[in-house]
């Protein structure tokens, strides 16, 4: 089959991987000029790692491996250490894989068969389904016809709101903003990620190999703004920390305002009865986003998509009763990850002075043993 994937996160381009192996010829369109491989690192873990075996890409994932949430800390507003973050308290297993972003997009992208063609700078215009084939305008004004295509574009997908309309429609906000920023003057030196808190917000620096990395939540209602504006998304961070001068608040606000690679975004969830229509199905954030508080965005990226190219190939031809068969393997996945997001906001960040003081004597007591 030919095959369109709009986005080349980890779900695109787990997609171009497991629809390359099958046998299609897949064309990944990026709307960025470059992989977007900027964030903390992200976790491969339960059935992902039996995924990212047959994909052949486990020991290169396990070879860039790193342990930041084992050196996590809260600290007080002199930087002195107040609670240490125990493993436990983010992960179910120790078989889980903890792997910068980064990493984890190279190896993707370095795994893409010769069939799979990665266009960058591109992105879908206008999508026609006439039951036999998808035509497809680009934004660069090329057009093309595919037998299937696949929206792996993300918590803010258009091929969604193309094609299942709005996203106010599919999204649950839980609450809470997130920022991640570059830290270059902070690279080297602690090894421990360290976080500062106030009542409804964290400020910290998360760092592993020579990476730092700004790390910036906040809780707060729906905040109307257009998603893509930086400027925008910089305006609203620096107005949640103002009044803030102490530990390294000041450096990490100076990133956010001069970094060009600011990640900023709602800390949402989506929840959609199917994700699929006609010939185009959605995978990974875009069909079911859990939210970083789930911790299982990347690994829900691969399991999706290699449910998806199985049952592709085992119904050729079948798309109705293969997309039924990905939509029936792969929904008790994100059910769960949807569901395990709820207590992670009230960890990281506690709302009130009282529940900040009741986790940190928690976290003391665990630590104590
Ligand atoms: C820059 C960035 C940083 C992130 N950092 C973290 C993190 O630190 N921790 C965490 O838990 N999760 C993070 N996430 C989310 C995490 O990557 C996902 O939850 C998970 O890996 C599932 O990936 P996905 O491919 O479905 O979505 P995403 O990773 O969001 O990838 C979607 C891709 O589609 C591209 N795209 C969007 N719209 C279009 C379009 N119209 N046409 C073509 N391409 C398009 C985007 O540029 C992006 O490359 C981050 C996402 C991004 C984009």
């Amino acid at each position: 089959m030919r095959i369109l994937v709009s986005g080349a996160g980890m779900a695109g381009l787990a997609a171009g991987i497991n629809l390359g192996v099958t046998g299609n010829d897949v064309t990944i369109v990026e709307r960025a000029d470059h992989l977007r491989v900027n964030g903390s690192p992200v976790d491969v873990r339960g059935d992902a790692l039996d995924a990212a075996r047959s994909m052949n890409v486990l020991d290169q994932i396990h070879a860039r491996r790193v342990t930041m949430t084992e050196r996590s800390q809260f600290i007080d507003a002199d930087g002195t250490v107040v609670a240490e973050l125990p493993v436990s308290e983010i992960s179910d297993s120790e078989d889980d894989i903890e792997i910068p972003r980064e990493d984890l997009a190279h190896v993707l992208h370095g795994a893409l068969t010769p069939t799979t063609s990665l266009v960058f700078g591109e992105s879908i215009a206008h999508l026609h389904d006439d039951g036999a084939g998808v035509d497809v305008a680009f934004a660069s004004g090329r057009q093309d016809r595919f037998d299937l295509v696949v929206g792996a574009d993300g918590m803010h997908s258009l091929t969604r709101r193309l094609t299942f309309g709005p996203e106010g429609d599919y999204l649950k906000h839980l609450g809470f903003y997130v920022a991640l920023t570059d830290l270059p003057a902070q690279r080297g030196g602690d090894r421990e990620s360290s976080f500062l808190n106030w009542p409804g917000h964290l400020i910290g620096i998360a760092r592993y190999h020579d990476t730092a990395l700004g790390v910036l939540n906040f809780r707060s209602d729906w905040i109307d703004y257009d998603y893509r504006d930086l400027d925008a998304q910089r305006r609203i961070l620096l107005d949640a920390f103002a009044g803030h001068d102490e530990w390294r608040v000041p450096e990490i606000l100076d990133a956010v305002r001069n970094d060009p690679e600011l990640y900023f975004d709602s800390v949402s969830q989506i929840h959609l009865p199917t994700w699929h229509k006609g010939r185009v199905v959605l995978v990974g954030d875009a069909a079911h986003c859990a939210s970083n508080l789930s911790g299982r965005g990347a690994s829900l990226a691969i399991t999706g998509t290699w449910l998806l190219a199985q049952a592709l190939h085992k119904h050729q031809g079948d798309l109705e009763t293969a997309f039924d068969e990905y939509e029936t393997n792969q929904r008790p996945y994100a059910t769960r990850a949807q569901d395990s997001a709820g207590p992670g906001g009230d960890l990281i960040m506690p709302a009130t002075q009282q529940a900040l003081d009741a986790r940190n004597e928690r976290l003391r007591a665990m630590t104590r043993g």
